[in-house]
């Protein structure tokens, strides 16, 4: 599985692209924003801080601290 880029999931502002991250970290159910699929935890019971999901239609996993990452980088506030 590769790595989900920030950029392939089209988010048009922050706001959106971290209230996506902050239902991953609640480990809510969240939908992939590629494919709509239900998303998947890559690892049970994980710390918040590696809390990392997958896809498995789009076979990417959404690694939150990378993806954190890269709104920082490229969407400042
Ligand atoms: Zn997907």
């Amino acid at each position: 599985m590769e790595r989900v880029l920030l950029r392939e999931l089209g988010f048009k502002t922050r706001n959106e692209a971290l209230a996506f991250l902050k239902r991953l970290w609640r480990q809510e159910k969240a939908a992939c924003p590629i494919c709509g699929n239900e998303m998947e935890q890559l690892h049970k019971k994980a710390k918040k801080s590696d809390c990392d999901w997958q896809c498995k239609n789009c076979n990417k996993t959404y690694k939150t601290m990378y993806l954190l990452d890269e709104i920082n980088e490229q969407m400042p506030e």
